[in-house]
């Protein structure tokens, strides 16, 4: 499979899933449009070793996914959006009537409103083009609940619902629109919080991802950023052509208990 010739937009890569979706959609030939929060010199020198590294144009764009008029901009500022991987979100975790309205504010604006506002702004893109791909990074959480995060996972069941609907838009266009939906994935936001569990529960490592972190996932492993990123390459694929609404599990069985 090859994506050489079409420009992947990565909201929220960084880091974590985000940077392991754009280092597998360069792998497969697409050049990269890099985004985050921060202005920093090694965001604008990630972008240049994954160009280097895969031989494609990749450039580092800052934008913040909470603004709706940053989240248009970004997808301007490519010039050309033939896939576009929704992917920046933020996790707070609080009972609903001790919930920070600010966070909640923040997780659904990050989470959910910025996935409306890129698509909007993409989709004419794709048209004109007649192509493209737009892959949601959604979570297992988009399709069940756990106590204490009810802003992520009320935005994540949103996104779920978004991506069928312009799914249903663009049905008969060339264009498709997925969830993925991970489980646990060993981050660097999740592998940090490692230790503190350790003293928390006063366990080891093995046994507080085993029994703890991975309590909800029967394979007891974690998916990887690079599984992810395969995942994501896939529903780039032509194989995927007619893969459109749906939501693709990458959670170790965890959606099916
Ligand atoms: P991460 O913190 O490593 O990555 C999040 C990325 O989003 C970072 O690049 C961060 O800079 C960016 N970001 C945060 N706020 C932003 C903003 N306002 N504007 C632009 N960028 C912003 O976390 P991750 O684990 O890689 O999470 C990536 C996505 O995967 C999220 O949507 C998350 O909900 C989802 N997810 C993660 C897991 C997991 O176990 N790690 C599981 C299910 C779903």
């Amino acid at each position: 499979m090859s994506l050489r010739g079409k420009t992947a937009v990565v909201t929220g890569s960084n880091s974590g899933i985000g940077l392991g979706v754009a280092r597998e959609l360069a792998r497969a030939g697409a050049d990269l449009v890099l985004n985050s929060l921060t202005e920093r010199d090694e965001d604008h020198a990630l972008a240049e070793a994954i160009s280097t590294e895969f031989d494609v144009v990749a450039k580092y764009v800052k934008a913040d996914m909470s603004v709706g008029e940053e989240c248009r901009s970004l997808i301007e500022s490519a010039g050309s959006c033939d896939i576009l991987v929704n992917n920046a979100g933020i996790q707070h975790v609080a009972p609903i009537d001790e919930f920070p309205r600010d966070k909640w504010d923040a997780i659904i604006a990050i989470n959910l409103n910025s996935v409306f506002h890129t698509t909007a702004a993409a989709l004419p893109m794709m048209r004109a083009k007649g192509w493209g791909r737009i892959v949601n990074v959604a979570s297992a959480h988009g399709l069940t609940a756990s106590p204490y995060k009810s802003a992520y996972v009320a935005a994540k069941h949103g996104v779920v619902g978004m991506t069928k609907a312009v799914a249903l838009e663009t049905a008969q266009e060339p264009i498709t629109c997925n969830a993925v939906c991970p489980g646990y994935v060993l981050t660097p936001l999740v592998e940090a919080q490692i230790p503190d569990t350790m003293k928390e529960y006063g366990m080891d490592r093995e046994t507080v991802i085993k029994e703890v972190m991975l309590a909800r996932q029967p394979s007891k492993e974690f998916a990887t950023v690079e599984q992810l990123g395969g995942t994501v390459a896939f529903l780039c694929s032509s194989a995927a052509t007619q893969i459109t609404g749906t939501t693709l599990s990458v959670d170790g069985g965890w959606t099916a208990l």
